[in-house]
């Protein structure tokens, strides 16, 4: 059998890790950003995750000639109307730190009742093809929002981000604890079940 080149189209190092180990068993050979020299970043502009996910993955799949995978992600909290949502990356400030991101949302949350502090991380993996549709898998992740942050794995709203069916934060998670439950894995499993047909 033929096998393909499918593009991974993510520059985070930990993303790119998680979305090979779920993407080995396609019939494609993996290849990143990195191995086909390709340094133009993409405006993430769009409205939703979906639109942020096509957008990356028809770029970088015109611009090398293959098909690509992308993914975009981030938080929703009910009491914030989605808040932080695609803006989760930016939302205080272009130079502010995962510590600055995680006070802000505190902050903001500040006169809300706690026990109402439901979200979800949401991701959207985006395959763009070169001669039909682009195809998208959604997952996502429930959990609570908690004022203390607590556990050192992860990135970004981990520490503040609280599983129920665990009991624990998604910082206190090991890798294969939060690669079997976070929202990048049910996307990713989705997309990779899809791959298997598509050799
Ligand atoms: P992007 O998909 O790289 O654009 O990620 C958007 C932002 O959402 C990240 O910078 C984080 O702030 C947040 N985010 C996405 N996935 C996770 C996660 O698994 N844990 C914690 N924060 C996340």
């Amino acid at each position: 059998m033929v096998r393909r080149t499918l593009l991974i189209a993510t520059r985070n190092a930990g993303k790119l890790r998680e979305l090979a180990d779920l993407l080995a068993v396609t019939p494609f050979d993996l290849v990143s950003l990195v191995d086909v020299g390709i340094d133009d970043e993409v405006e993430e502009t769009g409205e939703t995750f979906e639109q942020n996910a096509a957008l990356k993955a028809e770029t970088y799949s015109r611009l090398s000639g293959l098909p690509t995978l992308a993914d975009d992600s981030g938080l929703e909290v009910d009491a914030l109307e989605g808040e932080p949502g695609v803006r989760s990356a930016r939302y205080a400030g272009p130079n502010a730190s995962d510590d600055d991101r995680i006070a802000f949302l505190i902050g903001k949350l500040d006169n809300v009742p706690e026990d109402t502090w439901s979200a979800r991380f949401r991701c959207v993996v985006a395959v763009a093809w070169l001669d039909r549709p682009t195809e998208l898998y959604p997952g996502a992740c429930e959990g609570m929002i908690v004022r203390q942050a607590r556990g050192d794995s992860g990135f970004g709203y981990d520490p503040v981000f609280y599983v129920p069916m665990l009991g624990k934060t998604m910082a206190e998670l090991t890798s294969e604890e939060k690669n079997r439950i976070s929202h990048r894995s049910v996307a990713a499993r989705k997309a990779s079940e899809a791959l298997g047909d598509r050799s």
